[in-house]
Parts: structure tokens; sequence; C-alpha cells
């Protein structure tokens, strides 16, 4: 063996593939265990390093295509449109750095919002993209969230919402607080008609999600070390001066506190709603409560009740 190919780099140590025009060979280096990773298998693998299983950020469709059967999504309410409620100016226009993340994601907002067959069952599936202004809940986040919300409850599918968010978007201030308590309201009725709704916590999930619709699920699952919290760790160490364990506020931390109900690694994530959704629904036709079924007139007036309180407290987003 020729030792001085092991102290030294003249040999090239990582086979490269191919190498694009633009100098990408497709090699990454994972930030977890630093090992080289292939970007073809890091696809393959649901965006989870093969090596440590890190799980790394996927986008809204990238997730939707995760969890959905094929070619059954159909997005819903994405004709509401955000607006710039308070002509809110920081290092830039809020107006600016919107249409910066529509250009960069081709989203107009940071969720996906739809229907799907997931194992063969109709649910609401709606998803936080990170990638958009860091998944941040704005008022037409919020807004999408209640519709859909109100959309399980008038079809009596169970609602699954995918989060990975920094929390409430600052540049809409008191608007993007505000959905915090519509949300949750809506989830509310959502219970009191026997409708299950699943919470998934991506890394990482933080701020004013969390301290709404996310911590809500009947199922709360969390993906593996995702920080979750509300204030982040930096925060957190700067107000108590204290150094934070490095656990504290990851998924297998909370596991242990009983703030979630399960860690489940990416790819075995779809199955494990599809199970858990089927336990809850059983073999009888939504809704139900307690083993009586809920009459079809409480459920209209559930309805009618949440679309009036929402008509008074309601918001106004532009519609193309
Ligand atoms: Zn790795």
């Amino acid at each position: 063996m020729n030792f001085l190919n092991l102290f030294t780099r003249r040999r090239q140590m990582v086979q490269v593939e191919s190498t694009k025009k633009d100098g990408f060979s497709g090699w990454i280096k994972c930030t977890k265990c630093e090992e080289m990773v292939h970007a073809n298998e890091l696809q393959s693998n649901h965006n989870c390093c093969p090596k440590c299983e890190h799980h790394y950020r996927l986008s809204a469709i990238q997730r939707a295509d995760l969890l959905a059967d094929e070619g059954t999504f159909e997005e819903l309410f994405s004709e509401v449109h955000p607006k710039d409620p308070l002509t809110f100016v920081d290092s830039e226009p809020y107006i600016q750095r919107l249409e910066r993340a529509q250009k960069k994601t081709g989203r107009n907002e940071a969720i996906l919002a739809g229907t799907c067959e997931m194992g063969g069952n109709r649910v609401a599936l709606g998803i936080l993209d990170f990638g958009f202004m860091g998944g941040s809940m704005g008022s037409v986040v919020g807004e999408r969230i209640t519709l859909l919300i109100e959309h399980a409850l008038k079809e009596s599918i169970p609602v699954i919402l995918v989060s990975s968010s920094g929390g409430a978007r600052m540049q809409e201030s008191v608007y993007s607080l505000m959905q915090m308590a519509k949300t949750s309201a809506a989830l509310a009725r959502l219970h009191n008609a026997g409708i299950p709704y699943i919470s998934v916590l991506a890394n990482p999930t933080t701020g004013g999600v969390t301290a709404s619709f996310a911590s809500l699920g009947d199922i709360m699952i969390a993906e593996p070390d995702a920080l979750i919290g509300f204030a982040g760790p930096r925060v957190v160490e700067q107000t108590i001066r204290q150094k934070l364990p490095d656990t504290a506020q990851k998924s297998e931390f909370l596991l242990e506190k009983g703030m979630i109900d399960c860690i489940v690694k990416r790819g075995e994530l779809k199955e494990k709603i599809v199970f858990f959704t089927e336990f809850l629904t059983g073999n009888q036709k939504l809704p139900e409560k307690n083993g009586k079924k809920v009459e079809q007139e409480k459920l209209d007036d559930l309805i009618a009740l949440s679309q009036k309180e929402r008509e008074k407290n309601a918001i106004k987003v532009s519609k193309p």
C-alpha cells in the first residue's frame, strides 16, 4: 500500500461521476456527519442523509409528493393572495420581500393547502414552506389554514398539517398574531365535530406556529432531531442567562417530556399517518363523537356559526 496516498490529498478522495456545466459535481458534504453524499442519493432518500439519517428540509411540493397518493393532490385557496396592510418597511419594504420569496419558490405564499388521498383515504393536507420567508404565518397563511379546516369540517375528512416555520410573520405584526387565535378556534370546531387532526412537526417549528395550530394535534408527530419550541434556544439562553443542554427543544427531548406522541422517520411518515387516520376514523363514516353520530343539522350549525364568526372578524384579503 502506498502510505503517501493515505496522508496526502494528491489522490482524489471522492470519485466524481459527472460534472455539470456550472461545476456542480453532485457531491455534497453532509452538514451533520460530514460524509460525502451524492445529490441523487439524497433525493431518492426523501432528502435524508443516507449515512446518518439527518433530515434536510423539504419544499412544500416535495412534501406533498411524499405524503399524497400519486396524482390525487388538488390545491385549494391559492386565489387568496398576500397583501401589505401596514405598508411595512424594515431593511426593505415587505412587498419587495414578498415578491422575492414568490420568485424564489414559485409559490404565492408560505403554504400549500388542498385535498388528496393518503393510502386511499381522503384527507385535507396543509404544508408550510420554510423556503418562503421562513414558513412564517401571515394573514393569508392563517386564512388558508382556516379555510382548509372548514373545508375538512364540511367534507368530514381528517386534517393533516405539516409545520416548518419560524412563527408569526413580523412584517404583518398583529394581523399575523390574530391567525393564532383564528386557526385554533377553527380546530376547536373540528374537534367538536369529532374529526381528527394530525400535526406533523418538521425542523424547525417555532414561535406563533408552535403556540397555535401546530401544538393542537390529536396526534402529534415530529421528525427526528427537529427543533421545536416557542422562542429559539439563543433567545432562551439570553433571557435566563443559562446555557441550554444541546438536546433541549429537540423532538427527542419533547417526546421524553410528553409534548409529542411519536417521532417518525420521513421514510415511514406516510404509512404512520395513514395508520393513525384509519385508527381514529375507524370503519364507520365520519362524523362521529363518542360513538354517536353527529347529526347533519348539528354539523351545518357548526359550519354556519364558523362562517358567521369569521365574517364578523374578517380581514380583507385581495382576490384577483
Ligand atoms: Zn449525514
